[in-house]
């Protein structure tokens, strides 16, 4: 995998560009990264041709919604610096190490992260808080299940495949109609009355799989208050960050 920068407008995307080995060539951007997959079947001439390509539909892409695609929030985390979530203390240790993925740990309380040296600040910190978000919802994921298992029995009694925490950004829950139920691992950083309502908000979606009338009065009669819990999201989420 090559990775490279690129500056549009005084912000900084990341390009990522690998070749895997799949028929097509494929493209996408999430936050301010490109990632561009090109097909390992494909001549040199025909990935220099993709990856061109690719790179001006990302460019207009950007250009038409720079707001989309900034640069997610993180935090600054340091060696020893002690984190809360969920009334739980978290004692991070961070190590460096030669060697080109990162990976962390859960020991009791104390989360170790392995970082490799050599890669920039800014993957530093993206690699942190992807893995903080990961260790920590594997520990609550019981929590989650226990949760969103209750509320289904009391007011839903609908089929559920699979509950999961996900590192999502642009949303905060999102379930399928076969009954896979996903939460943005950011949820873990706002109050439980919150993390409530998007669960609700789901499983809510399991019998009416829209945003109609009839969709909010059931999620109304389950959260009499949800419109203020929905409004603390749009107040507040962007501070949810690992
Ligand atoms: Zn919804």
């Amino acid at each position: 995998m090559q990775t490279s920068e690129l500056e549009m407008n005084g912000t900084k995307y990341i390009l990522r560009v690998l070749v895997h080995r799949r028929r097509n060539s494929t493209v996408n951007i999430r936050d301010n990264v490109i990632t561009i997959r090109l097909s390992s079947f494909a001549s040199k001439k025909e990935r220099e041709d993709h990856l061109s390509e690719f790179l001006d539909w990302a460019k207009k892409k950007i250009m038409a919604e720079p707001e989309r695609f900034r640069p997610p929030k993180m935090r600054e985390y340091r060696n020893n610096d002690v984190i809360e979530i969920c009334n739980e203390k978290y004692a991070l240790r961070i190590d460096y190490a030669k060697r080109k993925s990162a990976s962390a740990k859960a020991i009791g309380n104390i989360i170790r992260i392995i970082l490799p040296e050599d890669a920039s600040g800014h993957e530093k910190k993206r690699m942190t808080s992807n893995l903080l978000a990961k260790v920590i919802s594997k520990k609550r994921l019981p929590v989650l299940h226990n949760r969103i298992k209750l509320l289904n029995n009391m007011f839903f009694q609908k089929e559920i495949k699979e509950i999961r925490f996900r590192n999502m950004s642009s949303r905060w829950g999102s379930c399928t109609k076969d009954g896979k139920i996903s939460i943005s691992s950011r949820l873990l950083l706002a109050p439980d009355s919150i993390l409530d309502y998007v669960c609700v908000h789901e499983l809510a979606h399991l019998v009416h799989f829209n945003h109609s009338k009839e969709f909010w009065e059931l999620v109304g009669r389950v959260i009499p208050d949800y419109k203020e819990r929905d409004m603390w999201l749009s107040e507040n989420g962007e501070k949810c960050v690992f």
